[in-house]
Order: C-alpha cells, then sequence, then structure tokens
C-alpha cells in the first residue's frame, strides 16, 4: 500500500487549475509545481530557456518538450517530492506524459490520479479575457467575478492591473486550439490507465474543492482495501 499521492492536474486554460492547486497542496502536504509559472518566471529573468520560450508562449503555443520534460523530470525526483507532488501545466502533450512515466518508473513509483477539470470553450473565452494580474505582485482579479475596487489598479498595494499577453483574444483562442489538438488526448490516455477523474470547472471554486477532497479521500480508501 502506498500513500504517496502523485498528481496531475488537467483541464483547458481558465479551468481553475491553478485554484484549485493552491488549496490542494495545503490539504495534502505536497509540493506543486505549475510550468507556466516556471516559463513565466524563466522569462521574467531572461535566462536561456525565458529567451527560448518566450515567443511560443506569446503567441498560444507550447513550448516544445524538450525545454519542459528535464524541468519536471528533476522536480519529480527531488526529495521533496518523494512523498508526492502536484503538477498542475504538465504534462501537455503525450510525450511529456510518457516522460513522466518512465520518470516515475525509474523511481519505482507511478502516478496516482490524473484530475480533469472540464470547462466549454465559451466558458474559458469569458473567463481568460476577464483576467487581470498586478504588475508587482501577482495578485489576480476577474472583471466579472472579481473586480478590483479602482479599474485597473490593484487593491492590495496599489500597483498597475494589466492583462497578460497569452490573455488577449486572438491568443486565447489559439491556446484552446491547441489544447483540443494536443493536450486533450491526454484524457483518454489518463482514463485508459483508469486513472482519471473528471470534475466539473463551471462550479464555484470551492465546490470543485470539495468535490475533488471527496474524491482523493475515496482514492485514498481505495488503496488501503
Ligand atoms: P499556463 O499558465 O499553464 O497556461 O502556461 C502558459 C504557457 O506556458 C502555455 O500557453 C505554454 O506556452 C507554456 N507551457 C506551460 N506548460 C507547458 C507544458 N507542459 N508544455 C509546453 N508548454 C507549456
Amino acid at each position: 500500500m502506498s500513500q504517496e499521492l502523485n498528481l496531475i492536474l488537467l483541464g483547458p486554460p481558465g479551468a481553475g487549475k491553478g485554484t484549485q492547486a493552491a488549496r490542494l497542496v495545503q490539504d495534502f502536504n505536497i509540493p506543486w509545481a505549475s510550468t507556466g509559472d516556471m516559463l513565466r518566471t524563466a522569462v521574467a529573468e531572461g535566462s536561456e530557456l525565458g529567451i527560448k520560450a518566450k515567443g511560443f508562449m506569446d503567441s498560444g503555443a507550447l513550448v516544445p518538450d524538450e525545454l519542459i520534460v528535464d524541468l519536471i523530470v528533476e522536480r519529480v525526483r527531488n526529495a521533496d517530492s518523494a512523498d508526492g507532488f502536484l503538477l498542475d501545466g504538465y504534462p501537455r502533450t503525450i510525450p511529456q506524459a510518457d516522460a513522466l512515466a518512465e520518470a516515475l518508473q525509474g523511481l519505482s513509483r507511478t502516478v496516482t490520479a490524473a484530475l480533469l477539470i472540464e470547462l466549454d470553450d465559451e466558458e474559458v473565452i469569458r473567463r481568460l479575457s476577464g483576467r487581470r494580474v498586478c504588475t508587482a505582485s501577482g495578485h489576480g482579479y476577474h472583471l466579472d467575478f472579481d473586480p478590483p475596487k479602482h479599474e485597473g489598479i490593484c487593491d492590495q498595494d496599489g500597483s498597475r492591473l494589466i492583462q497578460r499577453d497569452d490573455d488577449k483574444p486572438d491568443v486565447i483562442k489559439n491556446r484552446l486550439e491547441v489544447y483540443h489538438a494536443q493536450t486533450k488526448p491526454l484524457v483518454e490516455y489518463y482514463e485508459n490507465l483508469g486513472l482519471l477523474r473528471r470534475f466539473d470547472g463551471s462550479r464555484g471554486q470551492t465546490e470543485v474543492h470539495d468535490h475533488i477532497r471527496a474524491a482523493m479521500a475515496t482514492l485514498r480508501l481505495e488503496e488501503t482495501v
């Protein structure tokens, strides 16, 4: 019996993966890796990875597998991931999933579950196009669901709010096409392995979180029988 939780979050952009990840790492006390955040940091720092990744990210395309696979393989091999981890935004392609499986196999481990947060395209567009972030601290807002008190200004530190380049309408369209073409096949991949758990991302954040927690509790019970 293993109590490890090696989790991955799947779903279209804007489904709430980052929000749920932040809650789940608290619940289960496991480290969280977001490839999108890792890449944005690399771009901001102007590192070699960032320079290579920027053009792909700005257009809504995926960064090539070879740039991202080693980052994650290293992450799951890290000692702090020994009791589990949560990956947000990885894998995005079948070769990335295969590389993860191989790295875990080398450690005599496997993915415990793939948590899919589902959301239809129309809602993805509505959510992403209203998203705004604080230039200083990264605090997030939404023009419809969580607007700042003063337009364009962060409530917490008064900094300017901007729209991420990849949340602009043309890029959102590309990101969705890329999701359907390259990432959606992972749903079947993990379903065939019996690892997929589906959640309705159109529900509120707390409700989605409750559903995921309930599913995880069942999963842990299954592991003990
Ligand atoms: P995200 O914040 O997860 O939507 O990621 C932002 C952008 O980073 C994506 O649109 C991709 O260009 C890139 N990216 C993030 N994760 C991956 C990945 N696993 N494989 C390739 N590109 C990625």
